[in-house]
């Protein structure tokens, strides 16, 4: 997918040179020389980012920027304004209008193409956090991360420099929006990165005998550290550095000597991204666990055994272990709908499955394999003691009424199959089929017991 970008710019010649250098690398790009068409424009809902000219006749850039901010449907837009390099209180009160990024003219195009790529990544990525939590139907993403930039914890940043001067000088530029914590040795810097949670490294690349980006790469590449926002403070005209260290994953980058508000504005903005994310990483781990998950009882489904069975199997396999299954269905379930009706029946599914759980070992895996069959896989288990589980299992359903809501005592009974990686058991599919003819021959020969596969 190509990020659509909008131009803003009453002057012909700026547009054209920004829409070429863009279709350049292949975005999608509208262009409008004025305020009121790029309102309408973003209100259509098909842009993800702006770049936005201060300076315009009739409506000026930073109106335009407030009324896209004001507006809940396209306060999450991107924007980066563009401002004459010797107007420096433009930035400021871009930064107060709540535009996201800026761009001083004459714009150079390292810095237009990797902000705006930077700023369409993080629009793909709200959007999607949008749209998931939309789908859940419950929280507005505004509360925790404000259309106009604000955020609502300050941010936690540590602060990597050589230098004490220039420590100092970035600790109070960012002291009104984060708590920075400086370090001058990078080693002991890298460590305290993984042991603390930040919101954001900056990285000034001012050392002696240290390279840089060296400690971008490292921190990159640790666990701990790689999702964490980097930020790091070059020379003027080094684009080779620029170049290589957006290459290793750093977020973003400023100039010396560095402009406080810049530096704010950058790390508002870092730190609005790493809340979208982490917020976004979150939903996945929750959809994940929703996905291998039954609803009904909260043991493992049948697609999370499909898969950690094999993985099981396989490491028996590997390390010459034994592994049993046991595959339990309770005895004329259907009995238990027609007589009481469903919802009974889901609340013995309920009471089952708890006693299963209780049953068996941690390393032991529970499922729901469907309606009313379960499934415990039991690795570093030979069949001999599969059989005494599977007794204890059957035992503990028959031995006791399951109690209804209503009061009702059901008297309930399961058989069970079980099977295990005997010579000629070769795949974990077959160890359930072994599993499955097993419990076959329980039911047909009776019910409420155990019968062991044969060897
Ligand atoms: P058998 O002893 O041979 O296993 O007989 P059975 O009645 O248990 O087996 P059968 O496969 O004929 O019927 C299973 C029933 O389980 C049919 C289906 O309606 C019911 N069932 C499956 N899933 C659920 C569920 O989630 N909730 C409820 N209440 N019933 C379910
Ligand atoms: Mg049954
Ligand atoms: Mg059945």
């Amino acid at each position: 997918m190509t990020a659509r970008i909008l131009v803003v710019d009453d002057i012909e010649a700026n547009l054209k040179f920004l829409e070429a250098r863009l279709l350049a690398d292949y975005f999608d790009v509208v262009c409008t020389d004025n305020g009121r068409d790029a309102l309408a424009i973003c209100a259509g809902g098909q842009v993800d980012v702006i770049l936005l000219d201060v300076m315009m006749p009739e409506m000026d850039g930073f109106e335009v920027c407030e009324r896209l901010k004001a507006d809940p449907a396209t306060a999450h837009i991107p924007v980066v304004m563009v401002t004459a390099l010797d107007q420096p209180a433009d930035r400021v009160r871009g930064l107060k209008a709540g535009a996201d990024d800026f761009l001083t003219k004459p714009v150079n195009d390292l810095q237009l193409i990797s902000r705006v790529k930077s700023l369409a990544r993080l629009k793909t990525m709200s959007d999607e956090l949008r749209d998931r939590l939309k789908t859940a139907g419950s929280i507005d993403i505004q509360e925790s991360i404000g259309a106009d930039g604000h955020i609502e914890k300050p941010g936690r940043i540590l602060l990597i420099d050589g230098r004490a001067s220039s420590q100092e000088r970035i600790v109070k530029a960012l002291k009104p929006v984060a708590e920075v914590c400086a370090w001058s040795d990078p080693s002991n810097a890298i460590f305290e990165a993984t042991e603390n949670p930040y919101d954001l490294v900056i990285i000034n690349s001012n050392f002696d005998d240290f390279d840089p980006l060296r400690l971008c790469s490292q921190l990159r590449s640790l666990d701990r550290t790689r999702f964490l926002p980097l930020l790091i403070v070059t020379e003027q005209n080094d684009d080779a550095m620029v170049v290589r260290a957006l290459d290793l994953g750093v977020n973003d980058y400023i100039i010396r000597p560095i402009d406080p508000n810049e530096l704010v504005a950058r790390t508002l903005s870092q730190i609005k991204r790493k809340r979208f994310n982490d917020r976004l990483r979150e939903d996945l781990a929750q959809t994940m666990e929703l996905a291998v998950i039954d609803g009904l009882t909260g043991l493992n489904n049948r697609r999370y055994l499909d898969l950690h069975l094999k993985t099981l199997f396989n490491r028996a396999a590997l390390r010459g272990r034994d592994i049993s299954v046991c595959m339990t269905d309770i005895d004329c379930f259907k009995q238990v709908n027609d007589l009481y009706g469903h919802e009974a029946g889901d609340e013995v599914l309920k009471e089952f499955a708890s006693r299963l759980r209780s049953t068996v070992r941690g390393a032991d895996l529970a499922c729901r394999y469907g309606g009313e069959e379960f499934v415990v896989v039991m690795p570093d288990t030979s069949l001999e003691t599969a059989a005494v589980v599977a007794e204890r299992l059957r035992s503990i359903i028959e031995d006791r009424p399951f109690v209804l809501r209503s009061g009702q005592h059901l008297q309930i009974t399961a058989s069970m199959g079980i099977a295990s990686n005997l010579a000629g058991v070769d795949s974990p599919e077959q160890l359930m089929r072994q599993a499955d003819r097993a419990l076959y021959e329980a039911k047909r020969s009776g019910r409420n017991r155990v019968v062991a596969a044969a060897a």
